[in-house]
């Protein structure tokens, strides 16, 4: 539940560095360059502009434009139906009061449970600006990328998408907010260095939304289990192929499985503290980090748990292994 959809798939990927590659070298081609403009005007919200370029572009290379492109369209869409309203200094909601079916006041205050039992949680003071957007029901797409929810960051806050459907779904809506909430926390707290793998470890652990039929699958396919770079590239794989679709899910698993093992050695709490150390920390301790190639989570873990990052994967793994879980699935 995490990604503007931005970040080309697969051969996609390979085909846009291919196309960069060639850019570089010869001069921006003029689609590389609006496109670049779109997103630029997308990070920093400027939705109708950015639609209004995007639509004079066509699909870009390769149709590599249409994600964003269809992206930009579903915020830009709910836009322009919604009302925004600050409801705390940090926090503003953008929501279609047509088309709730609670009342605004109602939904405010689920939001805001839900990112205080975070901020409670991760030790956290509520403080960067937030824009909690609930999509049009018009932007609940087939093509809407990532149409189920994400955060992103921009400028000058960063925002949080989430489906029309939802708020039919107190429940699901909480562990939601409360997902999308947690990545922000971190975001904030790793300045931009946690890696995936335990962004939504924490997200998903915050969220409550680990699948015991997940779990059996990797006790019974032990090869599934992937080490952290290769947790990391699956969050990539295209969730519209159907595979693509199942790594992707099978890596939020394994994060939530990995977010429990870690929770229950350290605390929930301590998603905070490796966040805080993932960040950069000095001048000559990042020299140190550079010259030994070693991730900063690696540093977070080995500093907090005494293990490194290839060895708390496997203890994960052994843990889930041991735990007999009664085969149902
Ligand atoms: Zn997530």
């Amino acid at each position: 539940m995490e990604g503007p959809g931005l970040t080309p798939k697969g051969a996609d990927q390979r085909r846009q560095r291919a196309w960069r590659r060639h850019a570089d070298r010869y001069g921006a081609a003029s689609t590389y360059e609006g496109w670049r403009l779109v997103h630029q005007r997308y990070l920093a919200d400027q939705l109708a502009e950015a639609l209004d370029l995007a639509q004079s572009l066509g699909a870009g290379q390769a149709a590599l434009g249409l994600s964003l492109y269809r992206l930009v369209e579903a915020e830009a869409l709910t836009r322009q139906l919604a009302h925004r309203e600050s409801v705390r200094p940090w926090l503003m909601l953008e929501t279609i009061h047509e088309e709730l079916t609670v009342t605004p006041d109602e939904l405010t205050r689920w939001v805001l449970s839900a990112c205080d039992e975070v901020a409670a949680k991760l030790q956290w003071t509520h403080g960067p600006p937030v824009l909690f957007t609930l999509f049009a029901e018009a932007a609940n797409t087939p093509w809407t990328p990532d149409r189920h929810g994400f955060c992103v960051d921009k400028v000058p806050y960063t925002k949080i998408c989430l489906p029309w459907y939802l708020q039919s779904q107190p429940e699901e809506f909480a562990e939601a907010v409360r997902h999308e909430y947690t990545h922000v926390v971190m975001l904030h707290l790793g300045q931009g260095r946690v890696p995936r793998w335990l962004d939504e470890a924490a997200a998903m652990t915050l969220g409550g939304q680990l699948e015991e039929a997940a779990l059996r699958r990797f006790i019974r396919h032990r090869e599934s289990w992937l080490d952290p770079d290769e947790l990391d590239d699956a969050y990539h794989e295209d969730r519209e192929d159907r595979e693509g679709a199942r790594v992707v899910s099978a890596a939020y698993q394994q994060s939530a499985w990995l977010g429990r093992w870690l929770a229950q050695r350290y605390d929930v709490a301590g998603f905070g503290e490796l966040a805080r150390r993932c960040a950069p920390a000095g001048f000559l301790s990042e020299l140190r980090l550079r010259i030994a190639g070693q991730d900063p989570a690696d540093r977070a873990l080995r500093q907090t748990l005494r293990r490194s990052m290839t060895q708390v994967f496997g203890d994960a793994r052994d843990a889930l292994v041991n735990r007999n879980v009664p085969d149902g699935s």
